[in-house]
């Protein structure tokens, strides 16, 4: 369904001052993956490991440095017009972080949801409402909404039309880039189980990115952690997060579940921040404490551990 072969995407950045010197960001660098029919993968990280980049390739939103993003079967980077509309946008549909930024706030619930489909071609006044009907009852809202601004819905409210406006084009695959974590703890529950729901009534296939391990358990299968635009661990959702392998899986878990959430969530301290400046080699290394002279060297490909687990870590046995 989804297949991502040797992405990359490099940004370069001027640093400070009239001469500043070039800095070159790996948002992604050499992610390779596929997702089947029907599967939830999950993409896991820290802010800037470079996972809003790669779902905004697959969608060919962004253009990749390299590499290659198949959409059953088709090369996406391809496409353009009226082929990209129906061989690309037709069937991957985004749905954003925050909908306060994503849904356009001058434009009624109504607008927003039929826009995808108006970009697809013609539909009559009273095709459009039912369709409009139809799909906010699928996400649980009511359709008196529709003649609403999304100013005047609540945020759980404003991500459901989101998730409508998604669903418009009877698409098969949703690239959900952080979809609850501006919500608040209770209606992110009501919008998973919804995202859940819908995805085995229409039988979607889902990347669903995220920072929070513990959402990720319940909407995804499979998991990808990525750190600095590399994959370094893959394998089923339980697996991953009940025996991590990789030291920054470890850390990702560790930080997260906190035994009392009153201490002081993020980072022990002994791990330091990631560093972009790292190219060579793992680039975990700066932050690892198992790390030793030959990671300088280790080009982070993914290594085997065991069925469906990869990891890309040469000390993985003496880690785990
Ligand atoms: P994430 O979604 O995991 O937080 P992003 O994909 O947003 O990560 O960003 C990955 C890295 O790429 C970050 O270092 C970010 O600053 C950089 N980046 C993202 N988009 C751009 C851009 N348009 N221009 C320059 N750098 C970018
Ligand atoms: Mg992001």
């Amino acid at each position: 369904m989804v297949e991502v072969r040797n992405l990359k995407k490099h940004f370069v950045l001027r640093g400070r001052g009239l001469w500043g010197k070039k800095i070159l960001v790996k948002a992604v660098d050499d992610v390779s993956f596929s997702v089947s029919e029907g599967q939830s993968v999950a993409i896991v990280g820290e802010s800037g490991s470079g996972k809003s980049t790669l779902i905004r390739c697959i969608n060919g939103l962004i253009k990749p440095t390299s590499g290659e993003v198949y959409l059953d079967g088709q090369r996406v980077a391809r496409l353009k017009g009226k082929e990209y509309r129906e061989k690309v946008a037709r069937k991957v549909q985004m749905v954003f972080q925050d909908p306060t930024t994503s849904l356009n706030p001058r434009l009624k619930v109504f607008d927003i949801v039929v826009e995808p489909v108006l970009a697809q071609g013609k539909m009559s006044k009273s095709q459009l409402k039912d369709l409009v009907n139809d799909l906010l009852e699928k996400v649980g809202l009511d359709p008196e909404l529709s003649s609403r601004y999304p100013g005047e819905l609540s945020g759980g409210q404003c991500q459901r039309v989101a998730i409508a406006r998604a669903l418009s084009v009877n698409p098969k695959i949703l690239l959900l880039d952080e979809p609850t974590s501006s919500l608040d703890v209770s209606v992110q529950a009501q919008v998973l189980q919804l995202l859940n729901e819908l995805r085995h009534k229409f039988n979607l296939t889902y990347i669903f990115v995220s920072h929070d391990l513990g959402v990720v358990r319940n909407v995804s299968e499979m998991i990808l952690v990525m750190y600095l635009g590399k994959i370094v661990e893959v394998g089923p959702v339980e697996r991953v997060i009940d025996e991590p392998i990789h030291p920054y899986t470890k850390l990702l878990i560790d930080s997260m579940f906190v035994p009392d959430p009153n201490l002081e969530m993020r980072k022990p301290s002994t791990f330091g921040e990631p560093s972009t400046a790292v190219n060579e080699g793992c680039k975990f290394r700066s932050r690892c404490p198992f790390s030793i002279k030959e990671c300088e060297f280790y080009d982070m490909n993914l290594i085997k551990v065991s069925e469906n687990r990869f990891v890309s870590c040469i000390r993985w046995k003496e880690v785990s």
